[in-house]
């Protein structure tokens, strides 16, 4: 797993005349374009709460001494800023990978780590564990993140609307319309979902 380190933390500004004055070392990083790197967001312990995640996005920038490789976040008013760091380096930690689950194959969603999904949803109507499953899945969600989407998605089997927003918790990410599949079409989740969901419904 890649290991990063806090580099700073900035107070979320309101006006221009705070944002020109706030650095990190020399670095003000409002005064660089950040560029949305392709590549999954890091998921680390969430510094508000360390027993939960939070995942983090990452860019790249231009200062001074080349292009730098960042991480950042903004959460209860204070911008964190991480940089990659060498294992063993002081204040490194170990980042991991988002987890996702019922991401099926669409244009937008061939990106890399959500093709571990299967491709199509695939009802199961043998499977037994549909109703406790789904009043653990409700709770889950009551705590989860919402992260809105640009527009609906479709059901892949029955064609109707189906969500405009995902789930994200702890290193999971899920589709709102998730659900549906599972209590409509009688989808079956992944044994690793199942698992993650029921240890955190109690
Ligand atoms: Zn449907």
């Amino acid at each position: 797993m890649p290991a990063w380190r806090l580099l700073g933390e900035l107070p979320q500004a309101s006006i221009r005349e705070e944002m020109r004055a706030q650095f990190i070392g020399e670095w003000n990083p409002w005064a660089t374009h950040w560029f949305p790197l392709s590549e999954l967001p890091i998921v680390m312990s969430d510094p508000r709460n360390p027993a939960l995640r939070c995942h983090v996005k990452t860019y790249e920038t231009s200062i001074s001494m080349g292009r730098r490789r960042f991480a950042a976040v903004l959460l209860d008013g204070i911008w964190r800023i991480y940089v990659p760091a060498v294992t063993g380096e002081s204040g490194a930690f170990e980042a991991s990978k988002p987890l996702f689950e019922g991401f099926w194959r669409t244009a937008d969603t061939t990106s890399q780590g959500r093709v571990g999904n299967p491709d199509w949803p695939v009802p199961d109507s043998g499977w037994t564990g549909r109703e406790v499953f789904l009043a653990s899945l409700d709770h889950v969600e009551q705590t989860a993140k919402r992260i809105a989407y640009r527009g609906y998605s479709s059901c892949r089997i029955c064609g109707c609307r189906n969500g405009d927003m995902e789930y994200q918790f702890m290193e999971w990410v899920w589709p709102s319309g998730f659900r549906h599949y599972v209590d409509e079409h009688h989808v079956r989740p992944s044994v690793e979902f199942q698992n993650f969901i029921s240890q955190w419904a109690r």
